[in-house]
């Protein structure tokens, strides 16, 4: 077959290459951000199980310090309780005395329930560093990955737009002309003209004339609604 359009078809996968590399060197830092979108979420957790910790670090240490002072009130009412005057007074002391022993053991069971329930906040913050440092390891894995392949793109991108150049150095220049300026607003360029005569683009019906020169191939043929070149398909 004798098609003056071969030649098209033939750029038109060279540029289909040369979009799908583009689309990917195009892609890659956005799939970058998200892979450290995934480590932020981790940061997040492992802030979280922090704070948690931290708020029942600070509440066991006000009951530790409210233990303690009662204690050093214990030992001061103790130390004065022999140098009272009246008994009514040594009484009132031992009242004190026993009231604040009470509330002692009070905050002292309390505080042991504190302490045990640091131990799992404890565990969560252990466990989300370790989540974090999985995920790091893997994000950074990735992110390399991720480089490399941009490299390779942008290497294969090269190769194909110098094997274009070289290309289309041997493609007629109206058609060319044509091809290139269609290229910015629409893709595919060359369409196939389907069986009952519609442009395989937008699917408008050609007049049967059209169909006609599309079968010829000696000349570009293009839609009448998108412009875009038609061609029959090779058997
Ligand atoms: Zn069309």
């Amino acid at each position: 077959m004798n098609n003056i359009v071969q030649p098209l078809l033939e750029l038109q996968e060279i540029d289909s290459r040369i979009r799908e590399l583009q689309q990917e060197i195009q892609d890659i830092p956005e799939r970058k951000v998200q892979e450290s979108r995934n480590l932020n979420n981790a940061k997040k957790d492992l802030d979280k199980a922090k704070a948690n910790m931290h708020e029942q670090e600070v509440a066991i240490n006000a009951s530790e310090a409210e233990i303690k002072a009662m204690h050093e009130r214990i030992d001061q009412l103790q130390q004065n309780q022999g140098n009272l005057n009246s008994n009514a007074e040594f009484k009132e002391f031992s009242l004190e005395i026993t009231k604040l022993t009470k509330d002692v053991e009070t905050q002292e069971r309390l505080l042991l329930i504190k302490q045990d329930d640091l131990i799992p906040l404890q565990g969560r913050v252990a466990e989300a560093e370790a989540k974090l440092e999985k995920e790091r390891a893997e994000v950074e894995g990735y992110l390399e990955e991720l480089d490399a392949r941009l490299a390779e793109v942008e290497e294969a991108l090269k190769e194909t737009e110098a094997e274009r150049a070289a290309f289309v150095a041997n493609v007629s220049p109206s058609l060319l002309t044509y091809y290139n300026r269609l290229r910015e607003r629409r893709w595919p360029i060359l369409v196939e003209l389907l069986d009952g005569g519609a442009c395989n683009g937008c699917h408008l019906v050609q007049p049967p004339s059209k169909m006609q020169q599309v079968k010829l191939g000696d000349k570009m043929v293009t839609c009448e609604m998108c412009g875009r070149i038609l061609y029959y398909p090779q058997v």
